[in-house]
């Protein structure tokens, strides 16, 4: 899929205008925080972030792991999001990537700066003792009994805070701004808290830490970031993003964007509430094919380039919203239409035996790996007496309009012959067991020899080259659009998200199937072979996704 023309929104607009009055560099950041997996989320904020760096001269973009919580972070999480990022498409390289951790010092200086201009306290209020000063959104705040410390002492208790010299929770440093303010973060915000607890970047060298508002915008300072884009929660952060750059008097100073966050339907989109899936079991891990995070969908079998797509169609905009999650199958079906091999693959085989096909004799037939690409190739499909088609391909009896095998039916073997259904043979049970047919020796690659109409399709393998492979056949992972709403995530997960097929055959090419590779399975959709689960000789097949949008059609009711 050709990646087309960068798409217009409210931001590049913002940065356009800046350009055309002379502004000359455009710096952005990207600011997870190592406590959880990426999702596809992150993509649109990762997708925006870099996009606009690489598409204007001279510009940008920092992958700055904003981690200032060591409490809930770890490297784990950081070695995680670098390769996501990679394989999304986007390398900040070494001098790009960055830690909030590398400016504690700074931060440290700056704090202190603020002290220093009577705009910082330290408060040595218990957290709840803060907690109940703080007021009500209908309710002013009122002021902590520290608030009037003067200027010296606070110097002092703010460096003996960082020389360890007290318990958790004994002391924190807080803004001094406006306990009285109709917006709560102004209302004296934490700016370091005490905590006795080694990070993963700066060992044992800090026991304060500075909170996400007083450590977010000063770092997007330090780094020289013009454009501070976050999502839409974080609007009423911004008079204390601005208000801090005010208070330190600093420049150039960067500022603060929201946009709307990506939302998508049948998922949830919240690192909490992922981690809430992992822990009771719900899924196999963070990289289960379910999972809407970038691990998960990689697995899956899901395009980069795709989830590229999804967000350049999505846009930016201000306006909260939820993309449907068709929507994001569709780019995945586009990409993969160009880019998967053809292959065959029987989920539920039924044997068919071709009476006037000679038993010893095999033949290998040519079929194209792409139909409208030749550039894929072509591989030859070893055909003989014995084949297995699709059980659904076969109705005893024929219906008005059905186009597959019944008795008496001729239909098309994709790439290979006509042939007929002389008959089947019951097992014991009652089901169908074998097919009878006879084959039209004139018909070879499929054609027909005399013009006459054959409009059923099959796909099919050989029996006697036909390679057992595990199908994972993946459905959403919710049963309501809109899961997040819903107080217990258990009551609405959908039990049928995964179904098993055991019993599945694929074509002999498909062997040895690199991990990752996706393939369309004619007729069924596509297929990614597992990267964890796939044991050589007997692979395991995840479905990306089917080839037409079923989901639908079972909404209207059908
Ligand atoms: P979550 O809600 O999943 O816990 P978060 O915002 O806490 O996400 P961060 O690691 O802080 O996770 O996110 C890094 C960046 O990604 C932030 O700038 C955040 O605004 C952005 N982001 C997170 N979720 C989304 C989303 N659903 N859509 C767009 N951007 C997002
Ligand atoms: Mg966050």
């Amino acid at each position: 899929m050709n990646e087309r023309a960068p798409p217009r929104d409210f931001v590049r607009e913002i940065v356009e205008a800046e350009r055309a009055a002379g502004a000359l560099r455009v710096v952005t950041r990207f600011p997870p925080e190592p406590n959880g997996y990426l999702h596809i989320g992150h993509a649109k904020s990762v997708a925006l972030n870099f996009g606009i760096a690489s598409q204007y001269p001279g510009g940008r973009c920092y992958l700055r792991f904003d981690d200032t919580n060591p409490s809930r972070e770890s490297a784990e999480y950081v070695e995680a999001i670098e390769e996501d990022l990679r394989w999304l498409g986007f390398d900040p390289g070494g001098e790009g990537t960055t830690h909030a951790s590398d400016y504690f010092e700074q931060l440290y200086e700056l704090a202190m700066r603020l002290i220093e201009r009577g705009r910082a306290y330290v408060d040595s209020s218990s957290p709840e003792e803060i907690r109940a000063l703080r007021g009500t959104l209908t309710e002013p705040g009122r002021e902590s009994p520290c608030r009037r410390r003067p200027v010296e002492e606070n110097a002092d208790l703010f460096r003996r805070m960082r020389a360890g010299e007290f318990p958790e929770g004994a002391r924190v440093l807080r803004a001094r701004i406006d306990m009285a303010s109709p917006n709560l973060n102004l209302r004296d915000p934490v700016m370091y808290r005490i905590l006795h607890r080694p990070h993963q970047n700066t060992g044992d060298r800090w026991c304060i830490y500075p909170t996400y508002d007083w450590a977010h915008g000063q770092c997007d300072y330090l780094e020289g970031v013009t454009h501070s884009l976050c999502t839409l929660e974080f609007e009423d952060h911004r008079a204390l993003y601005d208000w801090f750059l005010d208070a330190l008097e600093v420049a150039p100073r960067p500022r603060q964007y929201e946009f709307a966050r990506l939302n998508l339907t049948y998922t949830v989109l919240s690192k909490r509430k992922l981690i809430q899936l992992v822990q009771a079991g719900h899924v196999e891990g963070w990289d289960d094919p379910r999972m809407p995070t970038l691990k998960g969908l990689r697995r899956r079998g899901c395009p980069a380039a795709a989830i590229r797509e999804l967000c350049r169609r999505i846009g930016v905009t201000r306006k909260d919203s939820t993309v449907e999650m068709e929507s994001l199958e569709h780019c995945v079906r586009s990409e993969l239409d160009e880019s998967a091999p053809r292959a065959m693959c029987v989920i539920r085989p039924l044997k068919m035996v071709i009476d006037n096909y000679p038993e010893d004799a095999e033949e290998r037939l040519p079929a194209p790996n792409h139909p409208r690409n030749a550039g894929f190739g072509t591989r030859e499909l070893p055909f003989c007496r014995e084949i297995y088609v699709e059980r659904d391909d076969f109705r005893v009896e024929a219906e008005a309009g059905y186009l597959r095998l019944a008795p008496g039916r001729e239909v098309r073997l994709r790439f290979a012959y006509l042939v007929t259904c002389t008959g089947y043979v019951t097992g014991e049970d009652g089901e169908v067991a074998e097919l009878h047919c006879t084959y039209d020796p004139r018909s070879r690659g499929g054609v027909s020899p005399d013009g006459r109409k054959v409009r059923g399709a099959l796909h099919w393998v050989s029996a006697r080259h036909a390679c057992p492979v595990e199908l994972r056949l993946f459905d959403r992972l919710f049963t309501v659009p809109d899961p997040g709403a819903s107080e217990d995530l258990a009551r609405v997960l959908n039990p049928e998200s995964r179904r098993i097929e055991g019993g599945a055959l694929v074509e002999e090419s498909l062997l040895p199937a690199a991990p990752g590779a996706v393939y369309q399975f004619e007729r069924q959709g596509y297929f990614c072979a597992d990267t964890l689960d796939s044991v050589p000789g007997r692979p395991v097949f995840n479905r990306v996704v089917t080839l037409r949008d079923t989901w639908a059609k079972r909404r209207r009711g059908a």
